[in-house]
């Protein structure tokens, strides 16, 4: 994959001259594949119900850790390799001064890289169910052999409440904000934010996607189980030993592109 030739990462019709063209491509450059993988990402998360117009997938630069690539302001299933925009850990913003309008909600992927630099992709979503187990008494708790990334006591909650700076819609847009959730997130896959969604990392694009589907999966399931009665969840030695399931994370990945790519040819 990396051996593919490299793409100019920003979109040139956004810059304004053969300077500035030449001084974007002498500060980064993404592999045309990686950048095709960063779009397939968006499709699969669409299709699989996690993202809808709203949520939000990044790769950090594997050749400049102090970059990261995202989508301009666009739902993830529109989303093409020119609409892929560079950005700056450190503040957030993008390389190019003149690049689109990026989500209102970047910050959060910016401060997760800033605190943890295992992590290598992040996906920030809305996804229903997993909103439910941040709003209720019930834990999300790892019930299933897929999903021992969330760890036996399940992810921590981020209440944007709880923190002075955070403003009432309940969005992360600043790097203090963003902060205090990378902290709330610790060294975990996951962390819920209440009545707002999940951030959801891993050290590859293929994994966060893969944790961010079987969180969902998780989530979904724990609401079947509930009402069933008691529930039991997955022990710490077991949710420590299910991360093997992650070394099989091409097989899903290559399913979920292919029901992907049909979804979007036959729309
Ligand atoms: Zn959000």
């Amino acid at each position: 994959m990396v051996s593919s030739p490299r793409a100019p990462l920003a979109p040139t019709r956004h810059l304004t001259s053969d300077c500035q063209i030449a001084m974007i491509d002498n500060m980064l450059s993404i592999t045309s594949a990686l950048l095709d993988e960063l779009v397939a990402a968006n499709r699969i998360l669409f299709n699989q119900g996690i993202l809808d117009a709203f949520g939000h997938v990044s790769l950090r630069d594997p050749d400049d850790p102090e970059a990261f690539h995202l989508a301009r302001n666009l739902a993830p299933a529109r989303v093409t390799a020119g609409d892929i925009v560079a950005y700056r850990v450190a503040t957030g913003e993008a390389l190019d001064a003149a690049a689109p309008q990026g989500y209102l909600e970047r910050a959060i992927h910016a401060g997760v890289y800033r605190a943890r630099a295992d992590v290598g992709a992040v996906v920030h979503s809305h996804a229903a169910a997993l909103v439910a187990f941040s709003v209720g008494r019930h834990r999300l708790r790892p019930v299933c052999h897929m999903s021992g990334f969330l760890g036996a006591n399940g992810p921590p909650l981020f209440d944007s409440r709880d923190h002075p700076g955070a403003d009432a819609d309940m969005l992360v847009r600043d790097g203090a904000t963003a902060e205090q959730l990378s902290r709330c997130l610790g060294d975990g896959s996951v962390v819920l934010m209440r009545g707002h969604g999940a951030t959801v990392v891993a050290p590859t694009l293929r994994r966060a996607v893969f944790r961010a589907v079987y969180a969902r999966v998780n989530a979904s399931l724990l609401a079947q189980a509930l009402p069933l009665g008691d529930v039991t969840y997955l022990d710490d030695r077991e949710a420590r030993a299910s991360a093997v399931h992650e070394s099989q994370v091409d097989r899903p990945w290559e399913l979920w592109r292919q029901q992907a790519e049909a979804m979007a040819a036959s729309s």
